[in-house]
């Protein structure tokens, strides 16, 4: 058995470096070594269109350093997310969006759909949105 502080380690290196040789995709995005719409990008976030697109507008706000989802320690992140928040501001007014509304959303885990294990944050618009989410 590794000890404890050894598991711990293999597991940061995991989350923090090694994500991106094994092939995160929003990592890939964010280094513009994967083709994506970008809509927007700055030294801490970027946005860029759904490839899947689940709404009229669907747009991803990505943080450019790998986070895997809001079960991170993110103490130190809090300027990060809080600049996230007002980056979907700015891109629901751009998309025309902000008036007839629309919805942000960040999955957590299999239950609730995760399926990139980069932290990102949903805008969906451009149509009527059900309450409650399927
Ligand atoms: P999740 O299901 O994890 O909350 O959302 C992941 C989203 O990323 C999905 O809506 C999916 O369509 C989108 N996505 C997955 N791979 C790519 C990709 O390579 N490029 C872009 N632009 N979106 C992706
Ligand atoms: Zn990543």
């Amino acid at each position: 058995m590794l000890p404890f502080a050894i598991k711990k380690l293999f597991f940061y290196a995991y989350q923090k470096g090694m994500m991106k040789m094994f092939g995160c995709v929003f990592c890939q995005v964010a280094a513009h070594e994967k083709p994506a719409k970008i809509l927007y990008e700055d030294e801490l976030c970027l946005v860029l269109q759904d490839i899947n697109p689940k709404a009229p507008v669907h747009l991803l706000v990505i943080p450019r350093n790998h986070i895997t989802s809001l079960n991170d320690d993110l103490e130190n992140d809090k300027a990060l997310l809080g600049h996230m928040l007002t980056v979907v501001g700015r891109m629901a007014k751009e998309q025309g969006i902000d008036g007839t509304g629309y919805r942000t959303v960040i999955n957590t885990n299999a239950e609730a759909g995760q399926t990139v294990f980069h932290l990102h944050l949903h805008i969906l618009g451009g149509r009527m949105l059900h309450w409650p989410p399927g």
